[in-house]
């Protein structure tokens, strides 16, 4: 009986372990990699339309370097924050970091101060790099978190910008014109497995968002694995999707691992042009499609439902579309079936995986009518996965239970929070393997392919980004009307899931309530308010509000997460 799944690719080729990632991506040539003769752009701004070439990147990464070098002194094991959206330059700010033996930690620019001062204060960042929309909140996060204003620099550089920060245009071009001011970092035998590249946000199975320390081995590992399965997947006879000198929309945001790894490392390793798009909009990436010829599109599932259903898509010419992959959050059969009927040329898969397994577990067979709708793609090579089901026994085939993986890609843990790195990467039987509990429930099928049926963890998925009730619930519990709280997901045809709260309301609360029949939406709108003020956008309450006499808990206090999730649904389906 099966109760370890494997890839059927065979083994992974040599991976490199001493080489940074942009060693890896501009200087090195892997036997995995595609060879382009084109000499195609690297990036295009999908705004300006200015294109970026590989001898340009390279110019550009040392300019950088250079100067966050003489200026900032960022060196070994420093850290800088990126609170941006897509840019062209965002690459090369993340590569001129890694020539420094620096740590990239990459923030959402729709986060409030408050949130971004928890990222910078957990990472130690030292310097932050922010988009041009972003900077106030930049600067008042720097001051809260004691980093000079002359270590902020902007970006991007929108026509007229004349803010008193320096852009990153000007370090470039004060770092190109001096002599070297630095020794690029390079790597002994086996330190790839260690260098941590990335301090990427995620929750894991419990409590707030932790930092996951992502090394430079791990990702170069990912992008291996996935052109490794694509290979594999053209000599099985399915098209060969990942020729160079194609052209893929990188609308999904860098600063989340899928965008970091799969976009700006998988797809520039393949040689394709990443047509650089700062924000997402329908007609913008619609538009954008038509006008660049885009062959793949990497998206999360609510791209995926307006692509199926929403009329202006007709009006443009999408034909050139070949490929849509989509990741972070569960893509349904159904709405797998409706967009294949509206973009039949297109072959749409879905990867799936998660920060603490920088990132692709699995990826889609990537030709027509292979992949099986609903799954989230086969298992990639070099992986492997042992399911637990709820009576502690393991898996076989079309079993579900939680899923624990293990592979090249797992990475160092959550950075100095040595009790959560213990909960989540745990040694599963005496050996020295470091396994990551998902908090996903799976099944495999006999071909290997994953069906995610559920999710065990607290985690929510609300756009493809996650939020963590504990965060949700600790800002509550500053409200004076709540006394207690507990925050859950209830489905969403757009975004996946909305965030829901229960709440125990204050005495005093309680007492107005009895009052006046109006306070009790006044004292809903005032949570909600609270949230909204202090949270990024998707964090909001938008499932609602509802007041409980008591949050549910087991006898050792802990909140019955799973109980008040499915009295949630009810609710829904009732109202
Ligand atoms: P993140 O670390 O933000 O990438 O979130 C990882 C989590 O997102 C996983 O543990 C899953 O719960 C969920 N997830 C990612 N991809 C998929 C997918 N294709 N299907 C279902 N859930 C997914």
């Amino acid at each position: 009986k099966v109760t370890e799944f494997v890839s059927s690719r065979g083994a992974l080729p040599d991976i490199p372990d001493d080489i940074t990632l942009p060693q890896f991506i501009l200087d090195s040539w892997h036997p995995t990699r595609p060879v382009s003769t084109k000499g195609n752009p690297m990036f295009i701004d999908d705004v300006t339309g200015r294109a970026v070439h590989l001898p340009e990147v390279h110019a550009r990464t040392f300019g950088l370097a250079n100067e966050m070098k003489s200026r900032w002194n960022v060196g070994n094991d420093q850290v800088v924050c990126i609170f941006a959206s897509n840019h062209v330059d965002y690459p090369i700010a993340v590569w001129a970091v890694h020539r420094l033996g620096g740590i990239v930690t990459t923030a959402n620019p729709n986060y409030t101060a408050e949130e971004l001062v928890y990222q910078l204060q957990l990472t130690g960042a030292c310097a932050v790099i922010s988009h041009s929309g972003s900077i106030e909140v930049a600067e008042q996060a720097c001051r809260n978190s004691g980093i000079p204003p002359d270590r902020l620099s902007v970006l991007d550089c929108p026509q007229g910008y004349a803010g008193t920060f320096p852009t990153i245009e000007d370090l470039v071009q004060a770092g190109i014109s001096k002599h070297p001011q630095f020794v690029e970092c390079r790597l002994a035998k086996g330190e790839g497995k260690a260098k941590i590249a990335l301090l990427s946000f995620s929750s894991g199975t419990t409590g707030r968002p932790k930092a996951v320390a992502v090394p430079h081995y791990a990702v170069l590992a990912n992008v291996v694995q996935m052109a490794l399965h694509g290979r594999a997947n053209a000599m099985d006879g399915a098209s060969d999707q990942y020729q160079p000198g194609q052209v893929v929309l990188a609308v999904v945001p860098f600063y989340h691992i899928y965008g970091i790894i799969v976009l700006m490392h998988f797809y520039t390793f393949l040689g394709f042009t990443l047509v650089v798009m700062p924000r997402f909009t329908l007609e913008g990436m619609l538009a954008s499609i038509q006008r660049h010829k885009i062959n793949h599109i990497m998206v999360a599932p609510p791209m995926v439902v307006l692509l199926a259903k929403n009329p202006l898509v007709r009006a443009y010419d999408l034909t050139s579309v070949t490929l849509c992959m989509s990741g972070g959050a569960p893509l349904s059969a159904e709405l797998t079936r409706q967009y294949c009927a509206r973009l039949p040329h297109s072959a749409i898969g879905q990867a799936y995986g998660m920060t603490e397994t920088a990132t692709a577990l699995t990826f889609p067979r990537i030709d027509m009518h292979v992949s099986t709708p609903g799954s989230g793609g086969q298992l990639l090579p070099g992986n492997r996965c042992r399911i637990v089901k709820a009576d502690g026994t393991l898996a076989t085939y079309n079993e579900p239970g939680e899923l624990y993986v293990t592979g090249p890609t797992v990475t160092l843990g959550y950075y100095k929070n040595e009790e959560a790195t213990r909960e989540t990467f745990v040694h599963l039987d005496g050996t020295s393997a470091r396994w990551v509990r998902t908090g996903d429930e799976v099944m495999f099928n006999e071909r290997c392919e994953i069906f995610v049926t559920d999710r065990i963890k607290e985690i929510m998925k609300v756009r493809g980004f996650q939020v963590a009730p504990a965060e949700l619930e600790g800002h509550l519990l500053k409200h004076p009307d709540v006394d207690d709280a507990c925050v859950v997901g209830v489905p969403d045809e757009y975004s996946g899931e909305l965030p829901l709260a229960f709440i125990v309301p204050s005495h005093d609360a309680n007492e107005r309530m009895k009052e006046s029949s109006s306070e009790a939406e006044k004292v809903k709108r005032a949570i909600m308010k609270h949230v909204e003020d202090h949270k990024v956008y998707y964090k909001r309450l938008a499932g609602g509000v509802y007041f409980v006499d008591s949050i549910p808990k087991n006898p050792s206090g802990k909140l019955l997460r799973r109980f008040l999730r499915d009295t949630a649904k009810e609710i829904k389906t009732q109202e």
